[in-house]
Parts: structure tokens; C-alpha cells; sequence
């Protein structure tokens, strides 16, 4: 290990988030190194890139995997570990400057509140955590001088937008979405989707979980709860602009109406360098706009008649509480079991609305209150189905 080189630990490292940090890293080996990497189950992969990445540490979440991962890297002066608790274990590791979160889901929370308690800066592309848990992840930031840096798109651009702002106040964020493969479908043909024609992204490649989120418009109903704790705003500060184009990231309307956006071409690497290098700007060889090619900006009010989950995830906010962890857990069956064909488009939404009808109510909940939710509402959901 040598001095001075931030220490990365990339939770998540085989999924679409993780795979591009590596390339981040490897482009700007003089100034990054991988400390440690996990994965929940793609042992194959994690192997390779312990290989050629050679950390301190490498975890997998499915124990399963641990004698292959053991064997296979026996000739190298790696430390093995499998399990959750053992990821959580690596997030606190003393070496480590950063950690990006990167893995799926609820999965994220408990590896990133070891991290903050352990003073470690989050790279947070992991919204889940914030979505499930806002209140007492921001709480615990302060009291233990840690720092979030997103990596979402939407909030990179919100967040360079306002770097050099000083206390200048936000009036507004506009948070721009592009809408989905299924934007201008009605909802009868929303009736008759596969999960196959919702994986089709027209503009971002992504892992399964996020891209059906992005087709059901759940994923921008999290980002808009993931910006109210990222930057303070209240519920009625945040709105949706549909932009299929993708171009624009998000945008900052300030006190005298003057709005700024951040710009460039959908590549996921832009917003995972400026989480590493932030302040600074580092010089890459990523594709530009062009404006010769790039010749209409076109924007939409989002039709919340159509994707329901954009009205849930402002209502789950309005009502606070564990709200926003039941919608997700809820969120996490009905993605599973649509991505399975066992439920159509439209019923996951029908599904999550009665669950968080049904489901417990907590108003001031504590971190166990939140596992205990997430457990019974994945329960409750999964009694929807069958
Ligand atoms: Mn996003």
C-alpha cells in the first residue's frame, strides 16, 4: 500500500456502479487504490478483479461462495471474508478514506452506517439507504464529521451546481428523468409490459433492480427523497421535469430565479470520478457532447396518473416516519416478482399501495425499527402475491 493514495473500498464491485469505479480507479491508478471490494454473489467476477486489483480485502455476501473465493486467490496476499456482517466489518476498516456504495437495495444500509461511524466520506450510489433510513444517516454524519458525496447523476449535477454557491439558498430542485422505454405508453399497453421490455433502457445501462425502478418511475420517487436528506429542501422544493434526452442531469433554481444545470452525455463514470476527486476536476477521455448531434432539448410534466410511484414516494416523504423504508421494502418484492414474470407491470404499484395502507406505522423510528419493517413488509408484501 502506498502513502497517500486514497484507499477506496467499493461495496457492490461486480455490479454496473462497482465495474465502472474500477475503470475510474484504473484510469487514475497515481491517485486512487482499491483497498477492498464485495459482492453479494458474483464470485467469478470478484475474483478476477481481486486479481488484477490486488486489494487488501475481498467479501462476499453469500457465504456460499467463500471456499471457491478462498481457493481461488490462495496465492495472494489477500484477506478473505463472507458474510453480511463481514462486509459491514470491512466498511470501518482503518485504511480506508472512502467507501462507495454500490450494492442493491436495503443491502446498503447498515455497510454505510459503519462507514459514517467509522469517519469514513461516502461516495453514495447506494439511494436505498437514504430512502430506508434519511433521518438517522444524516444525523449520524454530523456527529461523526463524515461526508456523503453522490454519485446518483441527478444529485452529482444538483451537487456541482451548488459547489461555489456558498450559503446562497436553493428556492428549487428540478430533477430531470428521462421517462423510461415506457414514456409514452398508455395504460393499456402498461397492462401487457414484460419484464423483458422494461430492462430496455433507452438511455442508461444499469443493473436489473434500478432499470425496472426506472421504468416504474420508482427510482425518481427515491431520488427525490434522496435529495431532500442530501440537501436539506423540503418536499415542496422538488420537482420532476421529464427530459428523454438525458442530457441535462438536474438543475438548481435559486433565490433570484436563476437556475443552473449540469450537463453532459449519460455516463455513470463522470459522476464516480467527481465523488473521488471532489473538488478538484480531473481530465478524462470520455466521449463529449456534441451539439451538432444533440440538436433538441425537449421536457414533459411527469403523468403521475400512469406511474403511481412518483405520487407514493412524495406521499411516504409528507408522512415521514418509516413510510419511505415500507414503500421500498414493498418496492423490493414487487420489483423481484415482476422481474420474474409473476406479477404484471401495473400490480406492482396496486401492491404497494395496500401494503402501505397495511403495513405498521412508526413515527419516530429508531435503526431497529427500521430492520423490523423492512422484515414485515417484505413478509406482508410477498402475502399480497401468493
Ligand atoms: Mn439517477
Amino acid at each position: 500500500m502506498i502513502e497517500n493514495k486514497k484507499q477506496i473500498a467499493i461495496l457492490g464491485s461486480t455490479g454496473s456502479i462497482g465495474t465502472q469505479a474500477l475503470e475510474v480507479i484504473e484510469e487514475n491508478s497515481e491517485l486512487f487504490e482499491v483497498y477492498a471490494i464485495t459482492a453479494n454473489n458474483q464470485v467469478d467476477l470478484l475474483i478476477n478483479q481481486a486479481r488484477k486489483f490486488q486489494p487488501e480485502v475481498v467479501a462476499i455476501a453469500n457465504e456460499s461462495h467463500y471456499n471457491k473465493l478462498k481457493e481461488s486467490l490462495s496465492d495472494l496476499p489477500i484477506k478473505i471474508f463472507a458474510g453480511n456482517e463481514a462486509i459491514a466489518q470491512v466498511a470501518e476498516m482503518q485504511a480506508i478514506d472512502m467507501v462507495l456504495t454500490a450494492m442493491v437495495g436495503y443491502s446498503g444500509l447498515k455497510p454505510t452506517i459503519k462507514a459514517i461511524e467509522a469517519g469514513k466520506k461516502i461516495a453514495l450510489a447506494n439511494k436505498e439507504t437514504l430512502v430506508v433510513a434519511g433521518e438517522l444517516i444524516c444525523d449520524l454524519v454530523e456527529k461523526h464529521k463524515s461526508a456523503i458525496l453522490p454519485v446518483d447523476s441527478e444529485h452529482s449535477a444538483i451537487f456541482q451546481c451548488l459547489t461555489g454557491e456558498g450559503n446562497n439558498p436553493i428556492e428549487k430542485l428540478i430533477l430531470t428523468a428521462s421517462g423510461g422505454p415506457f414514456r409514452t405508453k398508455n395504460l393499456t399497453e402498461l397492462q401487457h409490459v414484460t419484464s423483458a421490455q422494461a430492462l430496455k433502457h433507452p438511455n442508461w445501462d444499469m443493473g436489473a433492480k434500478i432499470t425496472i425502478d426506472s421504468a416504474s418511475m420508482m427510482n425518481k420517487g427515491f431520488e427525490i427523497i434522496e435529495a431532500k436528506w442530501l440537501f436539506g429542501v423540503s418536499p415542496e422544493q422538488i420537482d420532476v421535469v421529464v427530459h428523454p434526452q438525458s442530457i441535462i442531469h438536474s438543475m438548481v433554481q435559486f433565490a433570484d430565479g436563476s437556475i443552473k444545470a449540469q450537463l453532459g452525455l449519460p455516463d455513470m463514470k463522470l459522476p464516480i470520478q467527481y465523488a473521488f476527486t471532489y473538488p478538484d476536476r480531473l481530465k478524462t477521455n470520455f466521449p463529449r457532447l456534441d451539439f451538432n448531434i444533440c440538436t433538441q432539448f425537449t421536457f414533459e410534466q411527469p403523468d403521475t396518473e400512469r406511474f403511481r410511484n412518483l405520487a407514493f414516494a412524495y406521499y411516504a416523504m409528507e408522512k415521514g416516519g418509516n413510510m419511505p423504508c415500507i414503500l421500498n421494502a414493498a418496492n423490493e418484492i414487487v420489483v423481484a416478482e415482476f422481474l420474474k414474470d409473476k406479477i404484471g407491470f401495473l400490480q406492482m404499484s396496486d401492491i404497494m399501495e395496500e401494503v402501505m395502507a397495511k403495513a405498521h406505522f412508526v413515527a419516530k423510528p429508531t435503526y431497529d425499527d427500521y430492520v423490523a419493517t423492512d422484515e414485515a413488509v417484505r413478509a406482508l408484501t410477498a402475502s399480497f402475491i401468493r
